[in-house]
């Protein structure tokens, strides 16, 4: 079964011509898992690509008084597919797990998928049970009367997001790590993926795509397109 590889552009790249370029780069490549581009608002709508499409957020009321908001009814109307929901960068700006919870709410009512991000700990000394609780508690909540089987999570550890080498914070043992708390993820709450994220990168990505990991969830590394092109030409 292929895995899911979603490329998290963050507020990048600087300009269009840079983005289509960069889905131009990477939609020549045959790949071999399944790849979903997650570019700025702004670019969604205007990039010409047959790759899927994913938002990095959205709101949770389909029209309104919203100064800033973009909702899930418009975005399903750029055929945007999946939708990262409660990333550790929102959450840090005060996005709360009951704001989360209506995020999913309203993705699911779209039939766009949530890709719900849930992650703990400045640091990696943290005992895998302790992760685990929290995890479990940011999962109760966004989860609330919502069908998880539909839903695909991303467990971001928040000391592995963008310090471009995991190994460096947790050593070799991070994908040991990731996977038992995919595992957990899955098991506890039967949805329907749980992917990695944090500094994965064309170097370490096979080392968590070989474990019980359904697939990464890719930041920095996702904006350069021959770095990406390896992580989703990995063969498994
Ligand atoms: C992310 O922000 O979701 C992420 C995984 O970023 P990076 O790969 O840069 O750590």
């Amino acid at each position: 079964m292929k895995k899911l590889i979603i490329a998290n552009w963050k507020m990048n790249p600087k300009s269009f011509k840079e983005a289509e370029k960069l889905v131009l780069a990477i939609s020549k490549t045959k790949a071999t898992q399944h790849v979903v581009i997650c570019p700025p608002f702004v670019y969604l709508s205007l990039l010409k690509t047959k790759l899927e499409l994913g938002a990095q957020d959205m709101f949770w009321q389909n029209n309104g008084a919203f100064t800033g908001q973009v909702s899930a009814e418009m975005l399903k109307q750029f055929k945007v597919k999946y939708a990262i929901i409660g990333h550790s960068e929102r959450r840090a700006l005060g996005e709360t797990d009951n704001e989360v919870n209506l995020k999913v709410k309203a993705a699911l009512a779209n039939k766009i998928t949530p890709v719900l991000c849930v992650g703990y700990g400045l640091s990696h000394d943290m005992a895998d049970e302790e992760v685990m609780q929290h995890l479990q508690n940011q999962l109760e909540a966004a989860l609330y009367a919502v069908d998880p089987k539909k839903v695909i999570v991303a467990y971001e550890p928040v000391w592995a997001i963008s310090t471009g080498d995991p190994y460096k914070t947790k050593n070799i043992e991070n994908p040991d790590h990731a996977e038992r708390i995919c595992m957990f993820v899955r098991i506890k709450f039967k949805v329907a993926k749980v992917l990695y994220g944090g500094s994965s990168n064309a170097l370490n990505a096979q080392s968590f795509l070989e474990r019980q990991i359904d697939g990464l969830l890719v930041g920095g590394a996702s904006l350069k397109a021959e770095e990406f092109n390896q992580i989703i030409t990995i063969k498994i």
